[in-house]
């Protein structure tokens, strides 16, 4: 096994880089080598992994990366952090396979990447944790695995079920692609700096995805609607984008779902039979 950052390297580190963390672009640092270890374990990645990681900061997970032998794309909007990140990994594991990309991953394309990536492991930007998700996940079909770690609040949602209270258009939306579930909680004190929200890991598999880029984006119209007044009715929250609730009303029901039901009880193969039933009926 190749060395990782500690403590002492990461302060030295941003130090020597003139790095003072911003929370704006969500930047704490990981510092403890055994975080770093379950995350890769937890993410399944092994030689043959070609691993896109979000936010690679001064390398702490990366290290962790590049040491199973697995070939890593570090995306990091951060300049200053980008253009070191190649010289710390190399001086630590001159074998590692590692390219980094200076790059917002919001907007992240194939065609700014080397090669299709096969898993997505991040210490992700907590303030965008959820649309870069999202965004990977519709950009890189490649991507069978997923192991992020995220704010507690988002982890949990973007796991959650139908009836579950945080359940929201999130979880719809991610669900779309796979399933999501839990893979542990991480301490404040593996950070620098202590961030004050709590962490967890997430665990993604790709699924079978239900259908094509116009059913996904009716699906993703009709969700943000059901949950943008999650206490109403489906036939009232969805009057808008349906043409009036009587409208609603029927189409709803020609899908098999109870017009007086809310969003926060429907799943995702729901959406995605009404947005059938819409895109049928013209
Ligand atoms: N992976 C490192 C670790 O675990 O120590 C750093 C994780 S830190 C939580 C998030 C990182 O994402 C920072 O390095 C930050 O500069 C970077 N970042 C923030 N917004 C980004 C964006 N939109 N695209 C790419 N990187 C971003």
């Amino acid at each position: 096994m190749g060395a990782l950052l500690g403590p002492a390297e990461i302060r030295d580190l941003a130090a020597k880089l003139d790095v003072t963390p911003t929370k704006k672009l969500g930047q704490n640092f990981v510092h403890d080598a055994n975080t770093v270890r379950r995350i890769v374990a937890s993410g399944r990645v092994d030689a043959d992994s070609r691993v896109l990681e979000i936010g690679p900061g001064l390398g702490s997970l990366t290290l962790g990366l590049t040491e199973t032998g697995a070939s890593v794309t570090a995306v990091e909007i951060d300049g200053r952090l980008a253009a070191q990140l190649p010289a710390t990994v190399a001086a630590m594991q001159p074998e590692a396979r590692l390219r980094v990309v200076h790059q917002d991953a919001l907007t992240v394309a194939a065609s700014d990447l080397p090669e299709a990536p096969t898993h997505v492991v991040a210490n992700l930007p907590y303030n965008v944790s959820v649309p870069v998700l999202l965004h990977l996940l519709a950009t890189f079909p490649s991507i069978e695995r997923a192991l992020v770690m995220v704010q507690a609040e988002v982890g949990y949602r973007l796991a959650a079920d139908p009836g579950n209270k945080v359940y929201g258009a999130p979880s719809v939306k991610a669900a779309w692609y796979g399933s999501w579930s839990i893979a542990g909680q991480v301490s404040r004190q593996v950070f620098w700096p202590v961030p004050n929200v709590d962490s967890v890991l997430v665990g993604f598999d790709r699924g079978e995805q239900p259908g094509d880029e116009a059913l996904r984006s009716r699906v993703f119209v009709l969700v943000d609607a059901a949950f943008q007044q999650r206490r109403k009715m489906l036939r009232q929250s969805l009057s808008g984008v349906l043409g009036g609730s009587a409208r609603a009303a029927e189409v709803l029901t020609a899908a098999g779902i109870d017009p007086t039901a809310r969003g926060e009880v429907i799943g995702v193969d729901d959406f995605v039979r009404l947005a059938r039933t819409v895109l049928a009926a013209g």
